[in-house]
């Protein structure tokens, strides 16, 4: 499978190199930053702590699409919103990990999905989709008497709130539910914010230091308090789910797929 890395000198684009380069199968075929970028021209194998391998960085994304079966893009939403369109005009299957997409850009990602297959997950764990499972399971056996809080603590360079992961939990407990997260969704609370309302879902961010990414959704009841806690101990996990995503998605007909789906989680 020939892959290639769209922001391959960032903290997950290196992870990526990495997991592919020693992935039987997979053969890294190239990797691209932004135009302007200091890592134009570098290196993508040494950049990620390895040898070199003779693949240097460049800035032209849309002939590495060419190049490739499968596309990983874990970037900045608006370049992702790009790489969407070169996905449907090329048919190469994408695999996104960038999060805190506008309505407009995950609108890109559905429109590619049309004539290529795509992977998308706010969160590529295998723990993590098992525990939106799990979430959406609770939410439904427990009802609207326990209130439903997701706690999320991310790295101090995180720059979207609540994570994608965390939006993605509280999505699973609103569907268990049968509600619209939209209509019952409490990000933010500051100052005289009045008692809890019924039915919320409530998000709570934490920022700091190396945290690799750690949710917990909570359900409150009388008497007792449900905590289902995932905490992820490196980005390794995300490189890893990401790229046996990208093995599976080459053979893929169209469409827009989910990790449950790598998983076969049902
Ligand atoms: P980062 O800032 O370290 O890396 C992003 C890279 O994208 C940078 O190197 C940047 O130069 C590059 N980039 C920007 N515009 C580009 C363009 N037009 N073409 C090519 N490259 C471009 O960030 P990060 O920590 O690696 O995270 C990236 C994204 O992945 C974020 O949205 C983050 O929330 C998400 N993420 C998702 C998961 C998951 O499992 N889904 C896990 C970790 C991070």
């Amino acid at each position: 499978m020939k892959i290639g890395i769209v922001g391959c000198a960032g903290r997950m684009g290196r992870m990526l190199a990495t997991q592919v380069l020693t992935t039987d199968g997979a053969e890294l075929i190239g990797g691209s930053e932004a135009p302007g970028s200091e890592f134009i021209g570098h290196d993508v194998a040494q950049l990620a702590g390895h040898e070199a391998a003779g693949i240097t960085v460049g800035d032209d994304a849309r002939a590495l699409f060419q190049a490739s079966d499968t596309v990983i893009d874990f970037t900045v939403p608006a370049a992702t919103a790009a790489h969407a369109q070169m996905a449907g005009e090329t048919g190469t299957a994408l695999i996104v990990g960038t999060t805190g997409l506008e309505p407009a850009q995950q609108d890109a990602i559905v429109q590619a999905a049309t004539k290529a297959p795509v992977v998308q997950a706010a969160n590529f764990s295998a723990g993590v989709n098992i525990l939106l499972g799990l979430t959406e399971r609770a939410a439904g056996i427990l009802g609207d008497d326990y209130d439903i809080e997701v706690v999320e603590m991310h790295h101090r360079h995180k720059v979207d709130a609540p994570s994608g992961t965390a939006l993605a939990l509280g999505s699973a407990a609103a569907a268990g539910r049968g509600v619209d997260l939209e209509s019952v969704s409490q990000r933010v609370r500051d100052g005289h914010t009045g008692p809890r309302k019924a039915g919320d879902i409530g998000f709570a961010t934490l920022r700091g230091g190396d945290v690799a990414g750690d949710h917990t959704v909570v359900f409150a009841g009388d008497g007792e308090r449900l905590e289902l806690i995932h905490k992820a101990g490196n980005r390794a996990v995300f490189a890893t789910g990401a790229v046996r995503a990208a093995m599976w998605a080459g053979g893929q007909a169209p469409g827009l797929y989910s990790m449950a789906d790598v998983l076969a989680l049902g």
